[in-house]
Order: C-alpha cells, then sequence, then structure tokens
C-alpha cells in the first residue's frame, strides 16, 4: 500500500520546540494543552512581537533543525517500508526543503519520498493509509478516499469522521498496520 505520512507533529514534535523557543527566548511557559488551535495568532497570551519572532524562525527554517523526533517513529516507518510505499507529505514551503531534508538525514528517518504541497494534502497519489494531526488536512483526505490515522492533539479533538481513527502514539500505529494475531498466547492442543 502507500502510505501518506506528514512530518510536522507526527514525525517531528514541533510543537515541543514551539514551546520550548517561547521558554527560552521568549521566557513564555506553556503547556501542550494550550495548543488549542492550529494557527498559532489565535494562543492566547502571546503578543504580536512573540509570534513574529516564531513565525521568522519557521520562515528562515532554522527552528525545523532542533526539532525532536518523535519516539516511535523512526521503527515503524523503517518496519513500513519493507512491504509499502512510504511518502512524506508536509505543508512547509518549499524553502525550506534543504533544512527539511537535513533534519530527515541527521535523524534517520526512513522515507521513500518527499513532497512539499502547503495548500493541500491531497496531491493526485492514491494514499492508502496517511498519518496526520491537522484538522482541515486530515479531513480533506478522508474525504478523497484515504483511510487517515489522526495523531492526536489538542488541537484536533472535534474531528470526527467514518474513515478517521485516532491514535495516541506510534505504538497504536504499529499496532493498526502490524495487527497481532487474535490467537497468539492461546493454548492449543
Ligand atoms: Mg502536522
Amino acid at each position: 500500500m502507500i502510505v501518506g505520512v506528514d512530518i510536522d507533529n507526527v514525525i517531528a514534535d514541533t510543537e515541543r520546540e514551539v514551546r520550548r523557543v517561547l521558554e527560552a527566548d521568549r521566557g513564555i511557559s506553556l503547556v501542550r494543552e494550550d495548543f488549542r488551535h492550529y494557527a498559532l495568532e489565535k494562543m492566547p497570551g502571546l503578543t504580536k512581537d512573540d509570534l513574529d519572532y516564531v513565525i521568522d524562525r519557521f520562515k528562515d527554517g532554522s527552528i525545523f533543525l532542533s526539532v525532536p523526533v518523535i519516539d516511535g517513529s523512526r521503527d515503524t516507518l523503517r518496519r513500513l517500508m519493507e512491504r509499502h510505499r512510504v511518502v512524506l507529505v508536509t505543508s512547509r514551503p518549499q524553502s525550506v526543503e534543504g533544512y527539511t531534508r537535513e533534519w530527515l538525514n541527521k535523524n534517520h528517518v526512513p522515507f521513500h519520498e518527499l513532497h512539499f504541497t502547503p495548500e493541500s494534502k491531497v496531491n493526485g497519489i492514491p494514499y492508502d493509509l496517511f498519518i496526520e494531526d491537522q484538522d482541515n488536512f486530515a479531513c480533506e483526505i478522508a474525504e478523497s478516499g484515504s483511510y487517515v490515522l489522526l495523531y492526536d492533539a489538542p488541537w484536533n479533538r472535534h474531528v470526527r469522521h467514518d474513515s478517521i481513527e485516532r491514535v495516541f502514539t506510534w505504538e497504536d500505529i504499529d499496532r493498526f498496520c502490524f495487527p497481532p494475531c487474535a490467537t497468539r498466547g492461546v493454548k492449543t492442543k
């Protein structure tokens, strides 16, 4: 099958890095549950200066290099790569392709293809499965006919769709992709 995988907040813990930068450089302490919207502009308590500061870090791309990798993602991606086509699809602008490839390389994140599609993740590739965290993208992908594993986050808790299943960790994703045999552990004669 063809598996589409988003990068930010699915493989890369971008939200954690934004919080770290805000705390270290601006003295603002936030917790994950504060991120109720994908758009930082809607975050209460951030001044325009704070917002501009973070946005500039995204625009020049430097913030992407220090983002931590989400636990378990590499192992499951490696497992998927053995039998399936793994396509990374990010809404980052093409201008940060260099930083993105450097980060993927440095962190040994395996993949077959990498696409930059800032406007829409429905990009002509017939994904059988797509792993995504952003509400609008998850919905458009599900409506295009692909099944979506929605990586749980405070900004996507309102999403419901018959073709969207919520997952909380890469362990959940691994279990979905490689379900253990139901008879395991059952004694047979
Ligand atoms: Mg994302």
